[in-house]
């Protein structure tokens, strides 16, 4: 019995075509990305940039890497050859090395800005005025594309507080697309969160534990 197959199989149909499911595979062996991808999957999220690029080195070219953890600067240079989408651009200093890094490699590589819409104090990103600065200083960044915005909700029981989070999220996200029409993607919703995620607008979910099983850290 193949579970990571029936598993992605399941969250798939269950949030339909117009979501896009980012397999998170951090912590997890090549093996297990495999299983995945033989269905056919080809998305796959990492919150660390020498783990990516270790199992980006092991597998087919075709996956599309996600970036979806905290990322140091000097980093930068061992995914920009050939990560699909960032989610985690919360500072300038960051775009500016992306954008270098990215010219180094003749591409464009497109970036999610993350909206910290949670109030506890440990989660990266950034508030409304700094998202907006950076997309207002977006024409110099010739390297980058920001197509939307990234969130985690707080890790709380209480579904109230985090359906106010992903709908603090979903407003900045519509405000900025009224006049950005690059800006298409709103990635939000995790294990535990993604069909309170789905019903607020989101069309990127990035889950883990419910395709993989629970990781051991
Ligand atoms: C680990 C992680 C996920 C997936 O978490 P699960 O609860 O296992 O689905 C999603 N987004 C980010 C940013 C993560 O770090």
């Amino acid at each position: 019995m193949n579970l990571i197959k029936k598993n992605l199989e399941k969250i798939k149909k269950e949030v339909g075509s117009n979501v896009l499911v980012v397999a998170v595979s951090k912590t997890k062996p090549v093996t297990c990305i495999k299983k995945a991808y033989e269905t056919g999957h080809r998305d796959f999220g990492e919150n660390k940039i020498q783990e990516m690029t270790s199992k980006f080195n092991d597998l087919p070219k075709d996956i599309n890497w996600h970036m979806i953890g905290h990322i140091q600067t000097n980093k930068v240079k061992y995914m920009a050859p050939y990560v699909s989408l960032i989610h985690s651009l919360d500072s300038l200093k960051l775009a500016k090395e992306i954008n270098k890094q990215a010219l180094k490699n003749k591409r464009i590589i497109e970036c999610l800005i993350q909206f910290r819409i949670s109030t506890e104090e440990t989660k990266f990103g950034l508030n409304e005025d700094e998202v907006l600065e950076i997309i207002k200083l977006e024409n110099n960044f010739e390297g980058i594309r920001i197509i939307g915005l990234m969130g985690m909700a707080s890790f709380v029981d209480d579904q109230k507080i985090i359906d106010k989070e992903f709908k603090t999220l979903k407003v900045l996200f519509d405000k900025i697309r009224c006049s950005n029409k690059k800006f298409e993607i709103i990635s939000m919703g995790m294990t535990l969160d993604y069909n309170l995620a789905i019903k607020n607008g989101s069309n990127l979910v990035r889950i883990g534990s419910k395709i993989f099983g629970e990781r051991n850290v």
